[in-house]
């Protein structure tokens, strides 16, 4: 059997929650769209299901799959629904959904319902992707109240920069939702992982978690106490030498300095390890660190193992984990730890804890 695997520890699934809960205080919706960022939607929930007070997704195919599953709990559909059709879904399956944009709204008034749904009402308090604005926020609201088809309206909003500590746009964002909202009744929720970890002052009725429960710290450095959930692993499948100027891989992008000893590895771009990453970016192998060296290909790619002498055939290499941050790798790739969790894709998904 291949050796490639993305082992997630569930107990730091759950450390993460609590700790975000804790940080934030109130209710907490764990996001687990995108399949859980890549670590599995029904296993996460499931493993959350004792703890979390609901989850979140971004549309309505991901809530039914969790629904399947016998997951409970409230979901949110953060995109809320893309046609009429998919109301009677939300209220068969006791789905709360974000209504953002006038459509969606003629879609409930108009729609024939056997009993009342739950909806967020999305406030665009600056990053102008999606919400209403001003007075259109209180109009959208009472028209929500009055059409006798929506049970309970909670307000949110989204940041566009929370994970940039003391940028003043975030402040401005907090303060436009407030005035915005101000004497309308109902819950608020405005804080992803960056609002939990950065902004207090974001913090209200329900935050909405999504990166940091998977162990990603959005700001990097900031040591708020999360533990890496995935670790990518594979193995040594190959052990060969190549002399002094001898070319490594496609493109011969590595040419060895010295005599090199170099580890074949079984994980590739096809597994969703990126195929940007330089010469030098760290992996570790049998839990001690050492480089990637040539290009990454499809289905493998090159350690250096020349200063790693007990390492071989058989070794353990984690790419990404509790001993290489996955925010490390996404930094040699140019993009975010996000990107690469949800790419993760080909390797078998094995759980612990
Ligand atoms: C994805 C998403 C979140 C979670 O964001 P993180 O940065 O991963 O915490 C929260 N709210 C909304 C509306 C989202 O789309």
């Amino acid at each position: 059997m291949r050796p490639a695997r993305a082992l997630i520890d569930l107990a730091a699934l759950r450390h993460n929650y609590q700790l975000a809960r804790a940080r934030h205080g109130g209710r907490a919706l764990a996001v687990v769209k995108a399949n859980a960022y890549g670590h599995g939607a029904v296993q996460c929930a499931s493993a959350l299901a004792g703890l979390a007070d609901g989850f979140a997704v971004a549309f309505l195919e991901e809530a039914l799959e969790l629904r399947a599953a016998g997951v409970a709990h409230p979901i949110l559909l953060l995109e809320g629904v893309f046609e009429a059709s998919d109301l009677a879904d939300v209220q068969r399956h006791a789905l709360w959904t974000v209504v953002h944009h006038e459509e969606q709204l003629r879609m409930i008034e108009a729609a024939a319902l056997p009993g009342p749904i739950n909806v967020w009402l999305k406030v665009n308090s600056g990053m102008n992707r999606a919400g209403f604005v001003g007075d259109a926020v209180r109009a959208a609201w009472q028209r929500l109240h009055d059409c006798g088809k929506v049970a309970a309206i909670t307000l949110m909003t989204h940041f566009a920069r929370a994970d940039e500590p003391h940028v003043i746009s975030t402040t401005a964002q907090i303060e436009r939702f407030d005035a915005t909202t101000r004497d309308l009744p109902g819950a608020r929720s405005m804080a992803n992982s960056g609002g939990v970890l950065g902004w207090p002052a974001a913090h209200r009725d329900w935050a909405r978690p999504g990166i940091l429960l998977y162990g990603a710290d959005p700001m990097p450095g900031e040591g708020n106490g999360l533990q890496p959930v995935m670790s990518l692993e594979s193995g040594i499948i190959a052990v060969r030498e190549i002399e002094t100027g001898e070319p490594l891989g496609y493109g011969a992008r590595f040419i060895a300095e010295r005599p090199t000893r170099v580890g074949l590895v079984a994980m590739g771009y096809a597994d969703g390890y990126p195929r940007v990453v330089p010469d030098g970016t760290p992996v570790a192998v049998d839990g001690l660190r050492t480089r990637l060296i040539g290009r990454v290909s499809m289905d493998m790619l090159t350690v250096d193992l020349t200063d790693l002498p007990d390492a071989g055939l058989g070794s353990r290499v984690e790419l990404w984990g509790s001993n290489i941050p996955v925010n490390r790798i996404a930094e040699a790739a140019g993009t975010i730890a996000y990107e690469l969790l949800c790419n993760v894709k080909r390797v078998r998904l094995e759980y612990v804890g």
